[in-house]
């Protein structure tokens, strides 16, 4: 019997900050929760592996702070990274308009076989919706790029969203 094919991928996540990168890595990773997650200096290294039709695909992940003092070293992570997750906060306007400003920067430097998925986060937070699922859908059908939303506090698609990310990278490689 021939060993399971194992693929690695570097990806990296992007956003503004408090948006909730490092809880969905946390949720991804450790499958746990903070309301009070410390905050990345710089960025994070973390692995996990996901198991799909194909192949079992080994993320490297890269978590970076969202303060803008350290946008100038984001290149360094997306660099050679076979995918992105971009994260907004559904309840936040500003994070929104931030996303979409990485989404360019990433399309113009970063590999252009890269995949890129928007994630609307904290979507346990209805009520305080400030950006329409419909609007960040269109958005991203109009930019090529994958979009989903999730919640880190509740374990909505979080498993989901690295594992679409996982099985189109692997069916375009
Ligand atoms: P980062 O700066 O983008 O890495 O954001 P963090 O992961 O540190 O999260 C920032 C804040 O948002 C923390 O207080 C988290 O508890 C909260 N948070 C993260 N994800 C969610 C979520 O899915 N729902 C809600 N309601 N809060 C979240």
């Amino acid at each position: 019997m021939s060993a399971a094919r194992v693929c690695h991928f570097k990806l990296v996540l992007l956003g503004d900050t408090a948006v909730g990168k490092s809880c969905l890595v946390v949720r991804f990773v450790r499958d746990e929760f903070f309301e009070f997650q410390e905050p990345t200096i710089g960025a994070a290294f973390l692995t996990q592996s996901v198991a799909t039709g194909a192949a079992t695909v080994k993320f490297e992940i890269w978590d970076t702070a969202g303060q803008e003092r350290y946008r100038s070293l984001a290149p360094m992570y997306y660099r050679g990274a076979a995918a992105a997750i971009v994260v907004y906060d559904i309840t936040n306007k500003d994070s929104f308009n931030g996303a979409k400003s990485w989404v360019k920067e990433l399309q113009r430097r970063g590999d252009p076989n890269a995949v890129i998925a928007l994630a609307g986060n904290k979507a346990d937070l209805q009520s305080k919706r400030k950006i329409d699922y419909q609007e960040a859908q269109q958005y991203a059908e109009e930019n090529g790029i994958m979009h989903i939303e999730t919640s880190a506090k509740n374990d909505t698609n979080v498993k989901s969203l690295f594992h679409e990310i996982g099985t189109y990278g692997l069916s375009i490689k």
